[in-house]
């Protein structure tokens, strides 16, 4: 397989590749540095990385990937019991740090490399197959404890040619982002993803709109974000006028790992002009479906399925939804070289994942609108709520539910319910906490927006909705309180 950097070894060595605060390497120094780290991990079988987000912990993958031993991200703020379920499924000879990095106790019970990012040494010759593991990423644990996805090469190379495709997305591209580097998005599409079209990142840090203002300002072209970062946008746009001007001037806002809400969007769109494309995508799938830079950006939708990738449709009774009607709910299921492998040392876990013909059964439902956009209702997990004879999707009535101006957080879920087979349950975080609106009120808001059976029986206040480091929320934690 041809290298998955080309431009570290035959780009122009003084462009810039990556930033992390004060702090850049042009692609000359990030060579000789992963170059250097690529020297020490040569003969580990895997290796573990405290995955801050640093410069030590880009230029530590990037090593990894070039010595052709696979590299496990970990969360640095994941507790003692995940991390320990970590480790010992992951089995890493070592971990590799920032010098300053602190480890809690079962990660500081291994042997550690701190990276130097101003070492230097031969990148290694690359005699990877494009089938070895590249990386093992765990799953964001949103419906239960992360299962470790073993991503080989060429679902990294398929998946980010993919997108520049989609995206128009090239050497010239400077991306921002504040996004943890321990999940996909920020490591796969946010660091791997500028690196192997030789463009450059600059990493935030951590994130702030005005630090998306400053380098959207100051030459980066592109964004990256989770939903709950567009939100921040969203209230932002209204009394920063810097924040308006750099978003109008930006060529492409990216948003995904949940769903955008619709009035986000649109409050976005009001106050820039410009519209966040949405695309979907999975730990195990890396990504599936997005808007194309040059299509239509419909709120609500993550787009068309990316080049490379199949995607079909399929009905709780294993039949293919033929029909792109904008209604008929079926289980999204993918296939292409953009799949994972395998969850790590969960070969039950595999099987259950895969249909016999070789089909990955991502467990998210949608609908396809008549010209194949594709429209994600929600998990069939938690998200799908069976209630007087329908199927509901909680998606569109959170959407419908964060319409009302009273309202500024909302997750839907289902409970049961003697007559209805499950009952609609509204988790509201008001706008006023001192006048949270009322079920009667909300119940009227939806059924006129969407259909009187979708409004919710159950309404509960809080002060926060439960989300983890992703900005997903944690429906489990709701239900299970
Ligand atoms: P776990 O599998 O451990 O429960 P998780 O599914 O949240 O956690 P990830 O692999 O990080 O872990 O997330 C993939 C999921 O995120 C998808 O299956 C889908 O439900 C959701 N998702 C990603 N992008 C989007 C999007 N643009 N719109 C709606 N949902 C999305
Ligand atoms: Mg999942």
């Amino acid at each position: 397989m041809t290298s998955l950097f080309p431009a570290l070894t035959s780009g122009p060595a003084d462009g810039p590749a990556l930033r992390f605060g004060e702090r850049s390497l042009t692609y000359g120094e990030l060579a000789a540095a992963a170059g250097a780290t690529a020297g020490h991990i040569r003969s580990a079988r895997r290796v573990a990385v405290w995955a801050t987000p640093t410069m030590e912990t880009a230029v530590a993958v990037v090593a990894a990937l070039l010595a052709g031993v696979p590299a496990v991200p970990l969360n640095p703020k994941s507790g003692g019991k995940e991390l320990g379920h970590i480790l010992s499924d992951s089995a890493p000879d070592l971990v590799l740090t920032a010098p300053d990095d602190q480890l809690p106790s079962p990660v500081g019970d291994l042997p550690r490399l701190d990276v130097d990012v101003h070492a230097t040494g031969p990148v290694p010759e690359d005699h990877a197959d494009e089938a070895d593991p590249a990386l093992v990423v765990y799953t964001s644990g949103t419906t239960g404890p992360p299962k470790g996805a073993v991503i080989p090469r060429r679902a990294i190379a398929s998946t980010l040619d993919a997108l520049a495709d989609a995206w128009q997305w090239t050497g010239d591209d400077v991306l921002v982002h504040g996004l943890p580097l321990f999940h996909v998005h920020g490591l796969v599409l946010g660091t791997l993803g500028p690196l192997r079209r030789g463009g450059s990142v600059r990493h935030l840090g951590r994130f702030s709109t005005q630090g998306v203002a400053r380098e959207l300002t100051g030459g980066a072209t592109m964004l990256f974000g989770v939903p709950t970062m567009y939100h921040r946008i969203a209230e932002a746009v209204t009394s920063d006028p810097e924040l308006v001007k750099a978003l109008t001037g930006a060529r492409l806002l990216v948003s995904g790992s949940a769903a955008l809400p619709v009035h986000d969007h649109g409050r976005i769109a009001t106050a820039t002009g410009r519209r966040v494309i949405e695309r979907y995508g999975m730990t195990e799938t890396l990504m599936n479906t997005s808007v194309r830079a040059d299509g239509e950006a419909r709120p609500g939708t993550v787009g068309v399925p990316l080049p490379g990738v199949e995607l079909r449709l399929v009905e709780e009774d294993g039949s293919e939804v033929s029909a792109y009607d904008g209604e008929t709910v079926g289980e999204i299921q993918v296939r292409g070289p953009n799949l994972f492998t395998e969850y790590l040392n969960r070969p039950d876990a595999t099987a259950a994942a895969f249909t016999a013909d070789g089909w990955f059964r991502t467990g998210d439902m949608a609908v396809r609108d008549p010209d194949g956009y594709v429209r994600i209702v929600g998990r069939k997990a938690t998200d799908l709520i069976k209630s007087g004879g329908y199927k509901i999707g909680a998606g569109e009535i959170e959407n419908a539910l964060l319409e009302h101006p009273g309202v500024r957080e909302a997750a839907v879920t289902g409970e049961p319910d003697p007559d209805l087979g499950e009952r609609i349950v509204a988790w509201i975080v008001p706008a006023d906490p001192q006048s949270p609106p009322a079920l009667a009120e909300l119940a009227d808001h939806v059924a006129q927006r969407l259909a009187p059976h979708k409004r919710p029986r159950v309404v509960h206040h809080l002060n926060a909705l439960p989300r983890n480091d992703m900005g997903k929320i944690m429906k489990r934690a709701l239900t299970h309180e």
